[in-house]
């Protein structure tokens, strides 16, 4: 067993291009990269966390074409969560502000939505 400061550590791959990315942006804040990865991933965690807490009976179930599919048990529907003007926009509920939206946007996917390139 290794330990770093007291806590159990253990040895991961991680891709090149992943690391160079996680690499630059710590060195930005002044970390070291290990510092700022374990920080990440402790980030994500406790946003997942988060999300459970929030609104159990939501789970994204796919990204495609620029759809995000969110699965609400509770009404037992799939909202569909799209850029319309630039705005986020609800099939379900026929809105740009509800529950499904604000879940959307604690989630990875809206960075590819937003940041992708206008046709
Ligand atoms: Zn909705």
């Amino acid at each position: 067993m290794v330990k770093r400061g007291g806590k159990e550590v253990v040895t991961v791959e991680i891709f090149r291009e992943t690391y160079e990315v996680m690499k630059s942006s710590a060195e930005k804040k002044r970390w070291s990269t290990k510092d700022y990865i374990n920080f990440v991933l402790k980030d994500s965690i406790e946003r997942e966390k988060f999300l459970q807490a929030y609104a159990p009976y939501l789970l994204k179930i796919g990204y495609e074409d620029n759809i995000l599919f969110i699965r609400d048990s509770k009404i037992g529907k799939t909202a569909e969560i799209f850029l319309r003007d630039r705005i986020l926009y609800c099939s379900v509920c026929d809105s740009k502000d509800c529950l499904h939206i604000h879940y959307a946007l604690a989630l990875p996917e809206m960075a590819k939505l937003y940041l992708k390139k206008p046709r």
